[in-house]
């Protein structure tokens, strides 16, 4: 028994062209499952695939803004075109909008909103007749430590993901019946673009992520290979709702 086989299995992985994404897919793709990365960079796309057929894996990049409804849609019907099924969802895109609550315009507060969250719902709603059909799948949103925690210049974020972890648990408890299971994992602080420029607004954030951090130091993307392909495989079939910490102890320090 291979708790972790996915050979035959097809995983999309939103913003899975860089980043958490990317080493996602490649924990994913390291099982044996076909990979479809899904962003709007085709460049960054372009080096994500190098990476991942370097590893011989069945990859390839769909073009989408899973902002927009109708291109979450299209993703998953070009999905199950291709490759007849999409097995595992995995709703990583996502972006931060840095600013005090009094300073985040109407704008700001829905692009993050958009990006972060309503695109998870609506690949999901995207994905679900397919995995039904199918009977069954796995869903894996990603969430943040700001899921659990708040900061002053997250107000948009923070909502975003601790929309994360609820409408993970609402789903898990709306699709047991269809054997889908219904994760979140919450990143500690991770090495990508998106806290490159974390670091560059706030002076220190190297240093302090560190000292606060037991295990003393940043995650990488790779760090988060591992719980990708135990929520993706039947490993986690008993496993739907959780918010499962990949921080190098963040969240339980004091
Ligand atoms: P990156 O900026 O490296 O990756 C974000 C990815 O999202 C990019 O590949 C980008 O692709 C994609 N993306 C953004 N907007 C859209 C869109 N509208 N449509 C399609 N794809 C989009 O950041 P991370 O890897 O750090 O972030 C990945 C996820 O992890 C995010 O949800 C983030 O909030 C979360 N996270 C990150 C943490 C960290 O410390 N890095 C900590 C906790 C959570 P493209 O540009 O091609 O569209």
């Amino acid at each position: 028994m291979n708790l972790f086989d996915l050979k035959g299995k097809v995983a999309v992985i939103t913003g899975g062209n860089g980043g958490i994404g990317l080493g996602m897919a490649r924990g994913i793709a390291s099982c044996g499952a076909s990979i479809i990365i899904a962003g709007r960079d085709e460049q960054k796309a372009a080096t994500a695939l190098a990476a991942l057929h370097e590893m011989g894996a069945n990859a390839s990049f769909i073009v989408a803004d899973v902002t927009k409804k109708a291109e979450c849609e299209a993703l998953i019907a070009q999905t199950v075109a291709k490759h007849g099924h999409a097995d595992i969802l995995v709703n990583n895109a996502g972006t931060s909008v840095r600013k005090m609550p009094q300073d985040l315009s109407e704008e700001e507060w829905h692009h993050v909103l958009d990006t972060n969250l309503t695109s998870a719902f609506l690949c999901s709603q995207a994905a679900y007749p397919v995995m039904v059909k199918a009977g069954g799948g796995k869903m894996i949103n990603i969430g943040s430590m700001m899921s659990l925690l708040g900061a002053p210049f997250g107000a948009a974020y923070a909502s975003s993901k601790g929309g994360i972890v609820q409408m993970s648990r609402a789903m898990a408890t709306a699709w047991a019946k269809d054997n889908i299971q219904v994760n979140a994992v919450l990143p500690g602080w991770i090495d990508t673009e998106l806290t490159k420029g974390a670091r560059r607004q706030v002076q220190g954030l190297q240093d302090s992520v560190e000292k606060r951090t037991p295990q003393g130091r940043w995650g990488v993307p790779d760090d988060m290979a591992g719980v990708a392909a135990f929520l993706a495989s039947s490993a986690s079939d008993f496993v739907t709702g959780t918010a499962i910490p990949v921080d190098g102890g963040f969240s339980i320090a004091m």
